[in-house]
């Protein structure tokens, strides 16, 4: 790729610096004039002498070799024989697409012209302008101008695209797909649409462009990204049909309203520098939920948030190598692994908790007087907190502060004794490491059957209660602490388990199993919970229950205890929630069917023979049965099923299905076979977007753990330098490792030495302080009840 980019410069530095890397710059002109430049390819630096003061025009010649090896950056995103180039610069890649000053905060207009040939379509931040003969079969198409931005926002893809459309509130949506595709990007493409209206209205700031995109592309490293007016994502996201099972239509539809709440919160007003990463994340992912939940309300947003938001951070926040929602972050490299369920999970918990705390209409005339304020321009935490203390007149900025700029989270102890409540708060780890730390928590409870509220912001207080009766904390689980109840409290938690609520439970096992890591709780108390959850079908507690299950099982599934609780828990749910779907059921009883059938068919044989029999007519089976029939399959099948389920990840067109495809090849009980479906991933035959799912299913499997962790030692950099060292990779490594690794700690340790160790960053200490964590659970877990 050859380009051309022209800066209009004032007040520049001696030399002018710009950001610029894996670009060969061939001439630099000022004002029309050559001049000298150096570029220090080492340090990602262009320096150009010769630029006066005075507002003066940068003309850069420079040419690029698209690398055929990544899937970040500019990148070509293929499929069959065919692909489509296009772009994905969050956080610093823009630099090597063109020379720019590569930082949020320094925004630009945009006024971008691609010559190529006259029969691809090409797609970028603004709609085309004008498309004119280049000659030779080539076409020179030109875009409008874009609002002042910044760079990591900009956008182009040039490929056959096919077009499907809406038109809402005048703006044009369009879902553009490789060809064939277009007619599955409806589900995806009428969410993008009803958002967007929903947000024009509840932000009261019209949305600034004239059309906005959805490009499904067929090979893409993360979820998706939040271009300005050119929303990029991956297959399995855009191309949902209602053929999809309920967990990955959510999920897909949920990643449309995030990536559109970003078109304000995020492009229009956008974060200083990457230590406000959580502005950003935190807000679009509360959004996503808030408003997934107004525009589907049967699909019961606020227990999927507890199950992935909620819960999931408050394990990473656990860790004593977490780090604060408002994080310190000194360069792009470290910007790179705060991209985790700190900045997106906790910080929408808190926000959550802040909306509580303020009401729900000042916080919405906090949040649009700050958009409005900060438009096209950049803002930091502060400017937030301080447009909801106004719109509210509370004092906002202190509890956000408390909760936002301080790493981990309170337990708060409960005892009961003589007429009294004691509460006491220190912070949570799971190593059990005593850190400092006190919290302001808007507390709520039941006790002697109503509902009461205080405020811990001391270390110890007293609440007014008959100790006998019912004691429940952090009603309805908004709070982000753990609940740790004494022997006695636990014991009427059990006895009236059955009138406690949904999240309430859900909440109960969730802090049980944090207990149950840091080992302040004995498994068999986490398995008379199990047992209860058992025998009190409820669905969110048993999707939480099932994935805790999954964990515990990758980590000992030869432990006693975890053996006995199995048969308390799968057969007795599966058959409340019935295991075949039934017409009109809620779509969240397909989803929690899902996640028991394939969890069971995984540990149980003779269910998974069962399974295994759906798998003959895969293609017409209900969506939330195919995962536990590739599982079924590949299990009573071993190798005879390896070469069908190898054949259907290579040729199936649907991401969506390719993943329950993987489910079965990661199953496997024969380790080799396992390592084949690794190496399937990278081997180039099917989509680089797949090269994740063997990666975090094979974790959960025991019997693979040899063989994933040999994988990845041979693997690593070859997959490291495929996604370019990107946070997702990151993200699968610490999916993967904290599981595979359980009996090797030492051996883990000395790969991560050196290079791989200081590269990984904060991500990789993190996977090694769970990776311990899980090692000592699982010394445990062996010894309890054997
Ligand atoms: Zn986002």
């Amino acid at each position: 790729m050859t380009g051309k980019i022209g800066v209009t410069v004032k007040g520049a530095t001696k030399p002018l610096t710009l950001d610029a890397s894996q670009l060969s710059v061939n001439a630099v002109a000022v004002n029309g004039r050559p001049v000298k430049f150096a570029f220090d390819e080492k340090r990602s630096k262009l320096k150009i002498s010769g630029v006066p003061a005075r507002e003066s025009r940068v003309e850069i010649d420079y040419s690029k070799q698209v690398s055929d090896d990544v899937i970040f950056g500019l990148y070509k995103s293929k499929y069959g024989k065919d692909y489509i180039l296009a772009t994905d610069l969050e956080p610093a890649e823009a630099r090597t697409v063109f020379p720019c000053v590569d930082e949020p905060a320094y925004k630009a207009v945009f006024r971008l012209q691609i010559t190529t040939d006259e029969r691809l379509v090409v797609i970028a931040n603004t709609p085309m302008i004008s498309k004119e003969s280049a000659g030779r079969g080539r076409a020179t198409f030109t875009f409008q101008e874009t609002p002042r931005m910044s760079t990591y926002l900009f956008f182009f893809a040039i490929g056959r695209f096919e077009e499907a459309r809406i038109n809402t509130d005048g703006i044009e949506v369009l879902a553009a797909t490789r060809p064939g595709q277009a007619q599955n990007s409806r589900v995806a493409l009428e969410i993008a649409a009803e958002s967007l209206s929903a947000y024009q209205r509840y932000f009261g700031v019209p949305y600034p462009l004239k059309k906005l995109h959805i490009v499904a592309l067929p090979e893409y490293h993360t979820g998706a990204m939040e271009n300005w007016g050119a929303i990029s994502s991956r297959e399995s996201y855009a191309l949902i049909t209602e053929d999809t099972s309920f967990t990955q239509k959510n999920r897909g539809a949920m990643s449309m309203v995030h990536e559109v709440a970003h078109q304000w919160f995020g492009d229009l007003v956008t974060m200083e520098w990457w230590d406000d990463l959580w502005l950003n994340e935190s807000f679009a992912t509360f959004m996503s939920y808030k408003m997934t939940g107004r525009l589907r309300p049967d699909w019961e947003m606020w227990s999927i948030f507890l199950r992935d938001e909620g819960f999931h951070a408050l394990n990473l926040d656990a860790l004593s190598t977490t780090h604060p929602v408002q994080g310190h972050v000194r360069n792009v490299a470290e910007s790179m692994h705060t991209f985790d369920a700190i900045s997106y999970g906790k910080g929408a918990c808190v926000l959550r908790m802040l909306e509580a705390y303020v009401g729900e209409e000042a916080f919405r005339t906090g949040v649009s007087d700050y958009l409005k304020r900060f438009s096209f321009s950049n803002a930091s935490g502060k400017d937030l907190w301080n447009a909801l203390g106004k719109a509210s007149g509370l004092p906002v900025a202190r509890v956000a502060r408390e909760w936002l700029t301080r790493p981990g989270y309170p337990v708060v102890r409960v005892a009961a004794r003589g007429g009294k409540v004691k509460l006491s708060q220190s912070r949570f780890t799971l190593s059990g490491k005593k850190a400092p730390g006190v919290w302001p928590i808007p507390i709520s409870l039941r006790a002697d059957g109503s509902r009461k509220s205080t405020f811990l912001d001391r270390r110890t207080a007293n609440v007014e209660a008959r100790a006998e009766g019912e004691l429940l904390l952090n009603l309805d689980r908004t709070g982000f602490y753990a609940t740790l109840y004494d022997g006695a409290g636990y014991e009427r938690l059990a006895r009236n388990f059955s009138r406690v609520g949904p999240h309430d439970r859900a909440g109960i096992m969730y802090d049980l199993y944090l207990f149950l890591q840091a080992g302040l709780v004995k498994p068999e108390l986490y398995a008379r919970f199990v047992a209860l959850c058992g025998a009190n079908p409820d669905a969110i507690a048993t999707q939480i229950v099932t994935e805790q299950l999954m964990q515990v099982t990758a980590i000992a599934d030869e432990s006693r205890v975890i053996r006995d609780i199995e048969p308390k828990f799968y057969p007795r749910l599966l058959d409340a929630f019935g295991e075949e779907p039934r017409p009109g059921e809620p779509p969240y009883v397909g989803a929690t069917r899902e996640y028991l059938a394939s969890q069971y068919a995984s540990i149980n044989e003779s269910y998974a023979r069962k399974m295994a029999s759906l798998f003959e007519h895969f293609a017409n089976l209900d969506p939330n049965l195919k995962s536990a029939a590739a599982i079924g399959y590949a299990m009573t099948n071993g190798a005879r099923a390896e070469r069908r389920l190898q054949e259907m990840a290579r040729t199936l067109q649907g991401e969506v299905d390719r993943a329950n495809i993987y489910e079965g090849l990661c199953a496997f009980r024969e380790p080799e076979l396992v390592e084949h479906t690794l190496e399937l991933g990278m081997s180039g035959q099917v989509s680089r977007s797949d090269s994740g799912y063997p990666l975090f299913l094979s974790a959960y499997n025991p019997y693979a753990r040899d063989a994933l962790w040999n994988w990845i030692t041979k693997r690593y950099d070859a997959m490291r330098d495929m996604y370019a060292g990107s946070q997702q990779f990151y993200l699968y490594m610490g999916r993967a490792i904290p599981f595979c690794g359980v009996e090797r700690e030492a051996e883990v340790r000395s790969f991560f030495s050196g290079k791989r160790f200081k590269e990984g960053g904060s991500s990789v200490t993190r996977l090694l302080e769970q990776l311990h964590i899980n090692a000592r659970l699982r010394k445990r877990l062996l010894r309890s009840g054997n």
